[in-house]
């Protein structure tokens, strides 16, 4: 029986590039998205052709019984969860912390960490049962070292980072490893609003000296998420050119 796996935030970006890498190895996954119908269905086409089983599911991880739901009707379509990626996020435009509107903060925290702490609260109990499963949550280097003019995207990221390392010790007796990647500068959508020059400047500040792709990143979340990676837990990968050494 093939492995299935829920990716949040799975329409487009790193989380589609994640779902195509599943699928290449032969993974069933369910493909999460919020208001990208249409490219959620297309992916799901495309992973179907290659011959697993894939399916779209509507949810928006900040509502906690959205991402309950997301969770059951996974299970329902795929089995019980091998695996589950968090990579749903938004980002706010870059500004001081003193311009930051109640709101806003809400609704960063609401995506990015929220929809975590949901998401995988829903998924552990039945990985709990069968004592298999593995969660790799996508946080950021602004989560590592904080970034300037981004206090609300780096807060949250770092409470990924904490939700990761101290679910790794609750779940490791369970056999559950739960790990993290964080990329440094990625080339999707999230990034979209900056102009080229901007995007190739930040991309030199790397030691690789660009800036990366989705699918470099989806290569590092399967490998944490499948046994090639069955003795690492609690970990945060850097994925980001060498930013964060
Ligand atoms: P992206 O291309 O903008 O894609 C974001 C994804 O998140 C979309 O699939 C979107 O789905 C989904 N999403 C947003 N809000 C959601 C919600 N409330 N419920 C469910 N899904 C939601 O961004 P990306 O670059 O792939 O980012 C993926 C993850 O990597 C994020 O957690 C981001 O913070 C992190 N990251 C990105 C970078 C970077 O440079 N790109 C760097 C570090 C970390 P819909 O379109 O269907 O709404």
């Amino acid at each position: 029986m093939s492995n299935s796996v829920l990716i949040t935030g799975g329409s487009r970006g790193i989380g589609a590039a994640a779902a195509r890498v599943f699928a290449r190895e032969g993974w069933d996954v369910a493909v999460n998205y919020n208001a990208s119908g249409e490219a959620a269905r297309g992916l799901v086409r495309e992973l179907t052709a290659l011959g697993v089983r894939a399916v779209p599911i509507q949810a928006d991880v900040s509502r906690s019984e959205e991402a309950e739901g997301l969770v059951r009707e996974a299970e329902a379509a795929l089995g019980p969860l091998d695996a589950l990626v968090c990579s749903a996020g938004i980002a706010l435009p870059q500004q001081l912390l003193t311009d930051t509107t109640d709101s806003q903060w809400r609704r960063l925290m609401g995506t990015d960490l929220d929809g975590v702490f949901y998401t995988v609260r829903a998924a552990v109990p039945g990985m709990v049962r069968r004592k298999r499963g593995a969660i790799v949550t996508v946080s950021s280097m602004w989560g590592v070292t904080g970034g300037s003019c981004e206090v609300p995207y780096s807060a949250a990221k770092a409470g990924v980072i904490g939700l990761t390392r101290a679910l790794a010790k609750e779940l490791g007796p369970s056999q559950i490893r739960v790990n993290c990647v964080a990329p440094g500068v990625i080339d999707t959508d999230m990034n979209r609003h900056l102009p080229p020059d901007i995007l190739a400047q930040l991309g030199e500040e790397a030691p690789l000296c660009r800036v990366g792709q989705g699918p470099e990143v989806a290569e590092v979340i399967q490998f944490l998420a499948s046994e090639r990676a069955s003795f690492l837990t609690g970990q945060v990968v850097c994925v980001d050119g060498g930013m964060v050494i």
